[in-house]
């Protein structure tokens, strides 16, 4: 696993649940979804009533499942965790909506990846709660309708786009988080050091921050990793130097770049002049399937400028050549 993969991994989990804020007033950054959110949830307090269903949209890694997390304590309600790959069936989601409390949260991880049948049940779960169960098969098969205490559904997606336009339109809240800026993960990373009960200065914190492409979880893996590098050849203080020299060793450069990615700017660069050069043979000169270079390496690149996606294939751009130390090429882009 790549150490700056946005999407976690199953043995991160214990250590990544013990770095999610629990209260909304400790969640630092996203501001606007934090006070949108807020209101939503402090009215719902007060009404006494659960609130609006609420999506959240954004890239993995920006804390989409420690803000579920977050409504239901701020509700002071159980959560109940699934997933879109879990539902496969409209009877797995029968079941978990049946068994749900009065007022308790449902989280719905990766909603968009719910099968078809279990969206439209979902849907009209969430308007009316209620869900017709399916009793017996072929044409003596009855709907039984089955009524459902008040709940609230939290989605959360990647791919907001994705979603079905009447499951969309059940939110009544939908919040957009976006990558944090580094004074943020600052503030991040101070706070999960003194959970890991590690000594940090300001200068290992911004190092570390800055190479975090703006996602938290990138941000507590690279701080795990400098502790370690601290615990081991240094004085156990995250500080510059140990954050530079853990760094250097995972390959992760002062952009936040690693290997795969300068491969890339090195292959278009230097190979093909800064390109335009198709997709394929951009990921032959790297040595990777062109499904890695395009899903691993290039939606960062692109996002930072390093890399336009033009229709006769990918070219660099002046920051890409700057990156690697070379000359820009006249006539490159900015
Ligand atoms: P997502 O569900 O969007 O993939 P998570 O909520 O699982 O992301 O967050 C991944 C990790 O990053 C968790 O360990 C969490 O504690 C941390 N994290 C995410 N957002 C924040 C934040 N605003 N403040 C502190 N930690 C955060």
């Amino acid at each position: 696993a790549r150490v700056l993969d946005a999407a976690g991994t199953d043995d991160e989990r214990v250590v990544e649940a013990a770095l999610r804020p629990r209260r909304l007033a400790e969640f630092p950054g996203q501001p606007r979804v934090r006070d949108q959110l807020g209101l939503v949830l402090e009215a719902a307090r007060r009404r006494g009533s659960p609130p609006d269903h609420v999506l959240l949209s954004g890239p993995p890694g920006l804390g989409k499942t420690t803000l579920a997390m977050i409504v239901a304590a701020e509700l002071e309600r159980p959560i109940r965790v699934t997933s879109g790959p879990a539902i496969q069936h409209a009877g797995d989601l029968a079941a978990v909506l049946s068994s749900l409390d009065e007022g308790e949260v449902l989280f719905l991880d990766e909603i968009h990846r719910m099968s078809r049948s279990a969206e439209e049940m979902l849907y009209l779960a969430m308007e009316d709660f209620r869900v017709d169960v399916i009793v017996g098969k072929g044409p003596g098969a009855t709907a039984i309708p089955l009524e459902l205490p008040p709940f609230t559904v939290v989605g959360a997606t990647t791919r907001a786009g994705l979603l079905p336009a009447p499951l969309r339109d059940r939110f009544g809240f939908t919040g957009h988080l976006d990558f944090y800026d580094v004074a943020d993960l600052v503030t991040i990373l101070r706070r999960s050091a003194g959970l890991l009960g590690v000594e940090a200065d300001g200068a290992g914190v911004a190092e570390v921050a800055g190479r975090s492409r703006g996602t938290p979880r990138i941000a507590n893996r690279l701080l795990r990793r400098v502790r370690d590098w601290a615990q081991v050849h240094g004085e156990g203080v995250v500080d510059a130097r140990a954050a530079r020299a853990a760094l250097a060793l995972f390959d992760v450069d002062e952009a936040g770049l690693d290997r795969l990615d300068r491969a890339v700017l090195e292959a278009l660069c230097r190979r093909f002049g800064g390109g335009p050069v198709g997709l394929s043979t951009l990921a032959v000169a790297v040595g990777e399937e062109a499904d890695t270079v395009e899903t691993v390496a290039e939606p960062y690149l692109v996002r930072e400028g390093y890399v336009l996606r033009t229709p006769r294939g990918r070219a660099a751009t002046a920051a890409a050549w700057r990156h690697l130390g070379l000359a820009v090429p006249r006539e490159t882009a900015q």
